[in-house]
């Protein structure tokens, strides 16, 4: 075992050598007596013992008290004050100096032992938590992270440098302040303050998190998006001492997140672009294909070449050529929309005999093979919109319906308004395979087409012209469906638009 050195100060020297040999019989070793304050003091710095055992009335002009106050102060050596004087004023000026111990004499050996063994593993606590807490104070203060504490009203009781960085606001300034005055949020969003988290935390006892895009306006009015938690300090289960405050500068990390996202945005916009060129290639050489080999039949049949022949070849080259003039115009439409360009012009129209044509227009080219019934339920039908957008739009949603029936399959196309709220309302229903539920969510991206629709003919641009078309009116387009029983687009376009340029 580690042998203990003790330090005995006491001016009677015979009392003094009796409690030297009293340690010695205990097995602690003496490094020295003395008899006065200041050979104390020199005693204690020289031979650094563990403990001083200190009495109060000593010779010379410091007494063991002011003693004790230096050696606690700067050699950090506890005192155990051993003394004959145990009266209150004495004992209040021997508590400033923190004493470990305070025997009064006559004592026993043992009353001698227990008090240096207690003062001994009170030191030993002593330096264990001032160790920790310098620890914690290191590492609260070289971390990047920002820390405020408050108390259980909210007051600043603590700050370490990265939230003076981050807030503006030194430590001197910020302790006993509100929090809110030196935390202050706000809603990056809508600008508007945020209650502060710490509030949140005394009223709920929980910890809290911030929502995204919180901004903290710093001391000089600077905006610092940050992301926080803020925990409850409780003292005992169910009381709360304050509140600790963790928060850091997401700036950088935003900026990186913003770099990110438009370097991905980019990388779809390529990928896209890809497709609609390889798409769109594809497409074409089919129509193409057909094109050269009726050609090269009609030439290598040259004479012998007859009419029903002839005619069946030319047929076909025209429904290529025609599938060609259609995906040209969807691509060229396309192109259009992406570049920002599908200009809205709006102009007087009456919807009903726009419809009506429309849908006699579309009966022919498609040589009355589906029976499409037009209905117009109201008598207010006069709209100040874009023509030619209009009749793209419903075009491809009435072919759509067409396509997607079987041959003779009706097709309804209903017509209304509500001039409340000022809207023309266009419902397209047929009763044809319908979209099974799993495509449903992106049937408005482009070239994407539903799964149970492999072996009808169709790009997948479609209803991204509807989509864009609707837009481009500042309208909605919603739709329903079931497979086998049937599919019902309705388009909701503003009666009067704006122009957009
Ligand atoms: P195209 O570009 O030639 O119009 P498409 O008809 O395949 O080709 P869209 O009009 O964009 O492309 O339609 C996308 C997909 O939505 C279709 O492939 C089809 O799966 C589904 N769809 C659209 N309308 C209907 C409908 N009325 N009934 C069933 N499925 C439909
Ligand atoms: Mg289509």
């Amino acid at each position: 075992m580690v042998q203990v050195k003790v330090l005995v100060v006491e001016d009677e020297v015979i009392v003094a050598r009796t409690i030297a040999s009293q340690l010695n019989q205990l097995g602690y070793i003496v490094t020295g007596t003395a008899s006065s304050g200041q050979a104390a003091i020199t005693k204690a710095s020289e031979t650094k013992p563990e403990i001083v055992l200190m009495d109060i009335i000593l010779k010379g002009d410091m007494d063991g008290i002011a003693a004790a106050n230096y050696i606690r102060e700067n050699l950090d050596i506890p005192v155990i004050y051993l003394t004959a004087y145990g009266d209150d004023h004495t004992l209040e000026r021997a508590k400033v100096t923190q004493p470990f111990g305070y025997i009064v004499k006559p004592f026993t050996i043992k009353d001698l032992q227990i008090s240096i063994e207690i003062a001994l593993l009170k030191h030993q606590l002593e330096c264990d938590l001032r160790e920790n807490r310098d620890q914690l104070a290191t590492l609260l203060n070289s971390m990047s992270d920002a820390v405020i504490a408050t108390d259980d009203q909210g007051i600043v009781t603590f700050m370490n440098p990265a939230s003076e960085v981050i807030t503006g606001w030194t430590r001197e300034e910020a302790l006993g302040s509100e929090v809110s005055k030196v935390f202050h949020l706000v809603d990056e969003v809508t600008d508007s303050e945020i209650e502060n988290p710490v509030t949140k935390v005394l009223r709920e006892h929980q910890v809290v998190y911030l929502a995204n895009f919180t901004s903290l306006i710093s001391r000089d009015g600077k905006r610092v998006p940050i992301g926080d938690s803020a925990s409850p300090l409780m003292r005992r289960p169910d009381q709360i001492s304050g509140v600790v405050v963790v928060f850091w500068d997401i700036s950088e990390r935003r900026q990186t997140e913003f770099l990110q996202e438009a370097l991905e945005k980019e990388q779809e916009v390529n990928n896209l672009k890809s497709l609609f060129i390889s798409t769109v290639s594809h497409e074409f050489r089919n129509p193409l294909t057909v094109i050269q080999t009726a050609v090269e039949l009609i030439d290598i049949q040259g004479n012998n070449l007859t009419e029903a022949k002839r005619k069946t070849y030319v047929k076909r080259i025209q429904s290529a050529v025609q599938s060609m003039k259609h995906l040209m115009e969807d691509v060229l439409f396309m192109g259009r929309a992406e570049a920002g360009k599908l200009v809205c012009n709006p102009a007087p129209i009456n919807l009903a005999i726009f419809c009506r044509e429309l849908v006699e227009e579309f009966s022919v080219v498609e040589n009355n093979l589906h029976p499409i019934v037009f209905t117009c339920h109201t008598s207010s039908t006069d709209a100040y919109m874009d023509e030619r957008i209009l009749h793209y739009m419903l075009v491809n949603l009435l072919s759509n319906a067409v396509k997607y029936s079987p041959s003779g399959g009706m097709v309804e196309f209903d017509l209304n308004s509500d001039v409340i709220e000022g809207v023309a309302i266009f419902q397209i229903r047929d009763h044809g395979i319908g979209i099974p539920e799993a495509d449903q969510n992106q049937l408005f991206e482009s070239f994407y087409r539903a799964s149970n629709v492999r072996s009808i003919q169709g790009t997948g641009l479609g209803l991204v012209i509807v989509k864009r078309c609707v837009d481009a009116h500042q309208g909605q387009i919603t739709f329903t469906s079931q497979v086998d029983v049937g599919t019902t687009f309705t388009v909701r376009l503003p009666l009067h638009n704006l122009p957009t340029d």
